[in-house]
């Protein structure tokens, strides 16, 4: 039996997971619950799926999650705050982890996790972006398991021979991520001048929280993948290409010497990297109904437009630039993608922003956590200070 620690259970990773795991009673149990602020949905998600321990990261609500549990008739321990989600990830409660919290207040967590040698069944993106060598140091550290779930990821760790996580020696020239292209897909930089938080919501093929949905639309997330898989793979910048794919049913690839090119496919459902993840190296029934291959529209692949798009090409210059420019590229994106959604930058403004933080500072040498986060830090407040003398 699996014991699975859900981090952001009440998002849309935190779902697919957990319906994944429904399925699948004899084999695995969600044992932590974790969410942010939904006190609600994270009762009717401990009724339902009756974890061991409940987490409300907000410590201001805790009081009102135990009134909520009790009221639906839940015995299970009950913590609040970001030290107590670190404490459970890393704690006998569970033996897997989902990391599936958005944005960088999911690198405590998700560095428990590894330190404590769980397997690790990483969404969480940004982490990896910000800390890549450190979340691997810890990873040795705990002599645990990392299995990607972004599913480009665990589509190229389904292509490399038994998972292999390292390129050296295995004969690969290139790792190919596939990109929807977003909800913009062919558009020239004019016509994306007045788009709306809704409109770049609305992504074609996935259903997703609205920070990764915003990142789909300028193909940011695109960038932050590049250097995830970078670090994932041990791949260089100049291994990985992106290739514009709107079908969303090759979820990457990956290009040997000999000719030969692997790809995974599937129905853009995230439940199937998720059983992937959960159930490897066997396999589990996820509900996600088979690809009708006779039935496909023809599949298209393009370059990405970098000049529309200047989100891929800022990720690709920060991984280039080595050191901690992504921590910082990924810093102000977080900045960037809330002013967009709260509407006081438009589009654009989100690579323009990005830009300008990294041009004010200079990638450095990543040290140690401590500088990291001051270093995460200043790049929120130069991003922040920036928007505001834009005003
Ligand atoms: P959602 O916005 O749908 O969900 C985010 C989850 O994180 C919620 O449960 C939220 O809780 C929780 N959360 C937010 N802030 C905190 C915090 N400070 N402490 C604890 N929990 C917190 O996001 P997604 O599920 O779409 O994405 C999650 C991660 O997975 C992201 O990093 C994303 O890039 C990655 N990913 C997502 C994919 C997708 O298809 N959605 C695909 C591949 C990767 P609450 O509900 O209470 O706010």
């Amino acid at each position: 039996m699996r014991r699975v620690g859900v981090l952001g259970a009440t998002g849309s990773i935190g779902g697919s997971t957990l319906d994944v795991i429904a399925r699948h009673p004899g084999r695995f149990q969600a044992t932590v619950l974790v969410a942010h602020r939904q006190v609600d949905a994270l009762v009717a998600l401990c009724a339902r799926h009756r974890p061991e321990l409940a987490i409300i990261a907000d410590p201001t609500l805790e009081e009102a999650l135990a009134r909520g549990l009790a009221a639906s008739g839940v015995r299970c321990e009950v913590a609040s705050g970001e030290a107590a989600v670190a404490a459970a990830a890393a704690g006998p409660l569970c033996d897997t982890v989902v990391a599936a919290i958005v944005g960088a207040a999911g690198l405590d967590s998700t560095l428990a996790a590894a330190r404590a040698g769980k397997r690790l069944l990483l969404a969480n993106k940004e982490s990896i972006v910000m800390a890549g060598p450190l979340l691997l140091a810890a990873l040795r550290e705990g002599g645990g398991e990392l299995i990607p779930v972004d599913s480009e990821h665990n589509a190229i760790f389904q292509c490399l021979p038994g998972g292999r996580p390292d390129l050296a020696g295995s004969g690969v020239r290139r790792l190919i991520l596939t990109a929807s292209g977003g909800p913009f897909r062919g558009r020239k930089r004019a016509q994306l001048a007045a788009i709306t938080p809704d409109q770049a919501c609305a992504h074609p093929n996935w259903v997703m929280g609205r920070k990764i949905s915003v990142d789909s639309a300028t193909l940011m997330n695109k960038g932050l993948e590049v250097i995830e898989a970078h670090h994932l793979f041990g791949a260089p910048a100049d291994a990985i290409e992106v290739l514009v794919h709107p079908q969303s049913l090759v979820h990457s690839m990956v290009d040997y010497v000999d000719g030969s090119v692997l790809a995974q496919l599937g129905n853009p459902d995230m439940r199937t990297a998720i059983g992937h993840a959960l159930a490897w190296p066997d396999r589990v029934d996820t509900a996600v109904p088979p690809l009708d291959l006779a039935g496909l529209a023809p599949l298209q692949f393009e370059p990405p437009d970098l000049d529309t798009f200047r989100c891929l090409a800022l990720a690709f210059q920060a991984l280039r630039a080595g050191g901690d420019a992504p921590a910082i590229l990924n810093a102000a994106n977080e900045v960037a993608v809330d002013a967009f959604l709260a509407g006081s930058l438009p589009f654009l403004g989100i690579a323009e922003l990005v830009e300008s933080v990294l041009t004010e500072l200079p990638a450095q040498p990543v040290v140690d956590i401590r500088t990291l986060v001051a270093r995460d830090l200043a790049a929120r407040t130069a991003a922040r200070r920036i928007l505001r003398n834009a005003c």
